[in-house]
């Protein structure tokens, strides 16, 4: 897997809908990959900021997410 099909996979991954087969291909390349885990740790956060705009959650908004991961974060929660 390359980081960029990771990043494919990683909504799918967050929303625990990813097959077994992708899983662990998916964590595979997490455990070698320092970029994409760390850009995995910002998407979480990125999750739960846009559940805290939407009231979903209570939690403090992290200061450290750059606005277009919150943008495209707010763009998927639109189409789903
Ligand atoms: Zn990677």
């Amino acid at each position: 897997m390359k980081c960029r099909e990771l990043a494919d996979f990683l909504m799918d991954y967050v929303s625990g809908e990813l097959s077994d087969d992708s899983l662990a291909h998916f964590e595979l390349h997490l455990q070698r990959c320092r970029n994409c885990h760390e850009y995995l740790l910002q998407y979480e956060s990125t999750i739960k900021a846009g559940r805290i705009a939407c009231g979903e959650a209570s939690d403090e908004l992290p200061d450290d997410i750059p606005d277009d991961l919150v943008k495209a974060v707010m763009a998927a929660r639109k189409l789903t």
